[in-house]
């Protein structure tokens, strides 16, 4: 093989990891479109892209001893306590981003409101209220 012709060998080479380097690109550049970054997803601050985050398992309410943040459910008796509440917290501008134990929510209760994304294309984009 002589240089010319591992020059072309070489260019061809090139030439495909160019179109390769540009698919990518727009593979990521969808990607990223779609979706949106979250503390407790990424492990970074989507305002300032802090790289510590504190996750806080529990958080105090001062209303009530021992109490943790859920949300309230009407119950017969008493209310209810529904989706003990988790905090992530960026410690490096103090965004906070919140998160409910969504296992325990009754959504057959009149205190919650289903919403739902409209995915058949007619409409707004919520269905049901
Ligand atoms: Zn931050």
């Amino acid at each position: 093989m002589d240089t010319a012709e591992e020059l072309t060998i070489l260019q061809n080479e090139v030439k495909s990891l160019r179109a390769e380097l540009e698919s990518l690109r727009i593979e990521l550049k969808a990607g990223r479109s779609q979706v949106k970054l979250t503390m407790r997803g990424q492990c970074r601050c989507p305002a300032c892209g802090h790289t510590t985050i504190v996750h806080s398992t529990e958080v105090w309410d001062g209303h009530i001893r021992g109490g943790k943040w859920a949300l309230r459910q009407n119950g017969r008796v008493f209310d209810d306590r529904r989706g003990l509440v988790q905090a992530y917290v960026c410690m490096g501008c103090g965004l906070i981003e919140w998160y409910a134990d969504t296992s325990t929510i009754d959504t057959n209760n009149d205190q919650f409101r289903v919403i739902e994304a409209d995915r058949s294309g007619t409409g707004g984009p919520y269905r049901g209220g």
